[in-house]
């Protein structure tokens, strides 16, 4: 039962291969619902109500003063500098944990991002 598990899993990865080499981003520009696999990713635009509230989680410092911000699988934002110095440290695998969450940072994952600020208006403006 267990290996009959495994062997699932492994052919659902397949076809995820297979449907991501094919197709590439065809499949999700004909359908919304298409799921975008992260390794075909190229930027990420990210809508924020407020930019301030983005900070790198290594050196603090606000979004308007990150070097070249990166946007790590888990969604958290770093400065390009300070994620590889922060991956530098581990010298055992190629990979870390983030540090707000904990979920495994590999330095192929990390995509550029920009930031945007929605516009909020109040009455009278
Ligand atoms: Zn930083
Ligand atoms: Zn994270």
């Amino acid at each position: 039962m267990k290996s009959e598990q495994v062997n699932q899993e492994q052919e659902e990865e397949s076809d995820r291969d297979y449907s991501a080499s094919e197709n590439g981003y065809v499949a999700n520009i004909l359908d919304a619902n298409e799921p975008v696999f992260w390794r075909d990713v190229v930027q990420v635009k990210q809508s924020v109500l407020n930019a301030n509230d983005i900070s790198c989680p290594i050196c603090l410092e606000p979004l308007s003063n990150m070097v070249c911000p990166r946007i790590t699988k888990c969604g958290h934002v770093y400065c390009w500098t300070c994620v590889l110095q922060y991956l530098e440290f581990e010298k055992q695998r190629n990979w870390k944990r983030c540090a707000l969450c904990f979920d495994c940072v590999y330095k192929l994952d990390l995509k550029p991002v920009i930031i945007e600020e929605i516009k909020t208006f109040k009455t009278n403006e």
